[in-house]
């Protein structure tokens, strides 16, 4: 059979590049909630990752496969929009939480997603736990102030103690 430029195109068009397939783990609703936020907010890229977490100035990662998909990629949204770049302070780390899931409440609202104070409430005690065991005495085992972005205060032994 002659070769003809117009047969090599039919072939080269049914054999395009093969592009690594990704299988999504996303369930429909929860990919077309993606595309709507990608469009709604596209100073952001939205990227799989192991967790939900928002790395500044412009990643939001998110995980497939979570039940709370839309909540907790909203949750990551408000800390991108309230501009939350750094954290020194534990407790500054906490209301920095607390001011991203009012946040989240508002995005919910926005977007016709049922907001869930449980899940917020979950989430928020988890770091309430971590400040609270980063500002125990290492004497006394009492908690202490927080007197500096490095230092504690224990009140009871009186003493100082730079932050681990
Ligand atoms: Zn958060
Ligand atoms: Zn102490």
């Amino acid at each position: 059979m002659p070769a003809s430029i117009y047969s090599d195109n039919v072939r080269s068009r049914r054999t395009p590049p093969k592009l690594p397939e990704q299988p999504s783990l996303l369930s429909e609703k929860n990919l077309a909630f993606l595309n709507m936020l990608q469009e709604s907010y596209p100073d952001y890229v939205f990227k799989p990752g192991r967790k939900f977490l928002f790395r500044p100035p412009k990643s939001i990662y998110y995980l497939e496969s979570d039940e709370n998909f839309r909540l907790l990629i909203l949750h990551e949204l408000a800390h991108a929009l309230l501009g939350h770049y750094t954290f020194d302070r534990s407790l500054e780390r906490l209301q920095i939480e607390r001011d991203a899931w009012a946040k989240t409440r508002e995005l919910c609202q926005l977007h016709s997603i049922p907001y869930d104070d449980n899940l917020a409430e979950t989430e928020l005690n988890t770091y309430r736990d971590w400040v609270h065991q980063k500002t125990l005495c290492k004497r006394c085992g009492l908690s202490c102030l927080e007197v500096s972005s490095e230092s504690l205060y224990c009140p009871f032994c009186q003493k100082f103690y730079k932050k681990s």
